[in-house]
């Protein structure tokens, strides 16, 4: 499959206007200009485009739940806060193709009929912040943005928004919170952001990916990008590999490929003198898969079928040197960290989880701490939390324990065959003054 997403990376000055018109740029906003926002909407339904932020819910369809007859503002929000570890394809976007992302954000914006859209972007991104600025000023100095968009009566204002750097305001109600000047802290859902987001109003919230493939759909249309991938896992995907490959980068390729191909034919296989141990197919949060799913497709269901997830498609690779005991402890270290406190079973689970991995990799395991893991994992997830962080740790830890168990059981053998500190008597120990006697 030739680059579509990518196509620009490689082209000089591929970030200026004059080099993404001259390569028909902005061709399908001024087709959209000439749509219903409801034929723009209906165009991406029948494209089978699934969000590419995380989650792969179908784009169309939640554009759709904006409430028609709502009568004041709603609002675009393009989700580039990419915090998910392992993930670096949004910024690959912003960097090579800005005006690519502009254009995507005033599609979605016109299909939901808003008059303002935010883009959302991590404050360590300081360098995609003053990219995609200067290409939303490039543009609106063109006549593509602002008021009445060439001789339209439609109007839109993009503003570059940057975060302060929280894993958990890649969470669209964080996200939301932290527009609106509050600490990021995701809200209860439902009211969903599509019914009462930014500012109370309807908002939807797409990730940047999402929003480059839309000028595609408009120019080739949505059969054209339906015919790429499989059904119900249409169109080209970014997938950003790291880890213990020959290559690690972004490729694009079309959804349904092996995550075979991708690792071993696109990212050139295992370092030298190494092999395939176990791989995150869609960022750190996904459950990990082990060598023997290497041939499972990198799309949302046949993941979904396997156990795991897409995801964000970053594909965290790890070969035989990886000790998984330790890696579980760094991820519950992350996710500890971020944890935003809310919710009692992700702010405490996720730290006891930590102290666990941690009490183990210093060789002071003990029988029943795997048990005691899952149990916090189970706890954490399904629901019980108030944003999918619950899951995001706990998910990748019940799956390492359980898919690698016997790393994990040999750390803790090993520490009871180690000669035992004697425990210390404290001066409380025994029954209480008074309590019992
Ligand atoms: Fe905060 Fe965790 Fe609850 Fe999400 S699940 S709201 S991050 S405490």
């Amino acid at each position: 499959m030739d680059s579509i997403l990518l196509r620009a990376r490689g082209t000089p000055d591929s970030q200026s206007l004059t080099t993404y018109l001259a390569a028909g740029g902005y061709n399908a906003w001024e087709k959209v200009l000439q749509m219903t926002p409801e034929a723009v909407m209906n165009e991406v339904t029948l494209s089978e485009l699934r969000g590419r932020g995380g989650a792969g819910f179908p784009t169309g369809r939640k554009w759709s739940f904006i409430p028609k007859d709502h009568p004041g503002p709603r609002y675009l929000v393009c989700n580039a806060d990419e915090s998910e570890p392992g993930t670096f394809k949004d910024r690959e976007l912003i960097e090579h193709d800005p005006h690519l992302v502009v254009e995507g954000i005033a599609i979605a914006a016109y299909a939901i009929k808003a008059a303002t859209a935010y883009v959302y972007i991590r404050g360590e991104f300081g360098r995609w912040a003053t990219i995609l600025g200067k290409a939303i000023a490039d543009a609106k100095k063109k006549g593509y943005l602002g008021k009445g968009i060439l001789g339209s009566g439609y109007n839109l204002e993009i503003v570059v928004h940057r975060g302060a750097g929280a894993y958990i305001c890649g969470e669209e109600t964080a996200l939301i919170e932290s527009i609106e000047g509050k600490r990021g802290f995701p809200r209860l859902k439902p009211p969903f952001p599509a019914i009462a987001g930014l500012f109370g109003k309807p908002t939807i919230v797409n990730n940047v990916e999402t929003l480059a493939c839309l000028p595609h759909i408009i120019n080739r249309g949505a059969k054209w990008f339906a015919s790429i991938g499989r059904p119900r896992n249409t169109g080209p995907k970014l997938f950003c590999v790291s880890g213990h490959v020959q290559r690690p980068g972004v490729v694009e390729l079309p959804l349904g490929v092996s995550f075979r191909e991708i690792i071993f034919d696109h990212c050139g296989g295992i370092r030298d003198g190494h092999t395939l141990k176990a791989f995150f197919p869609g960022g750190s949060s996904a459950p990990i898969m082990t060598a023997d799913q290497v041939d499972v497709r990198a799309d949302f269901d046949a993941c979904a079928e396997a156990g795991s997830m897409l995801g964000s498609g970053g594909v965290i690779v790890l070969d035989d040197s990886v000790d998984i005991v330790e890696a579980a402890a760094n991820l519950a270290r992350f996710y500890a960290h971020e944890s935003c406190g809310q919710c009692t079973p992700c702010r405490e689970g996720a730290d006891w989880a930590m102290d666990i991995l941690e009490r183990i990799l210093a060789g002071h395991g003990r029988e029943g701490d795997l048990d005691q893991i899952l149990r916090i994992c189970t706890y954490a997830s399904n629901g019980m939390t108030i944003c999918p962080l619950g899951d995001a740790f706990s998910m990748p830890l019940s799956s390492m324990v359980k898919k690698l168990s016997g790393e994990f059981e040999r750390r803790i053998a090993a520490a009871s065959r180690l000669p035992q500190k004697k425990k210390p008597v404290l001066p409380w120990s025994g029954p209480l003054p008074g309590f019992g006697q």
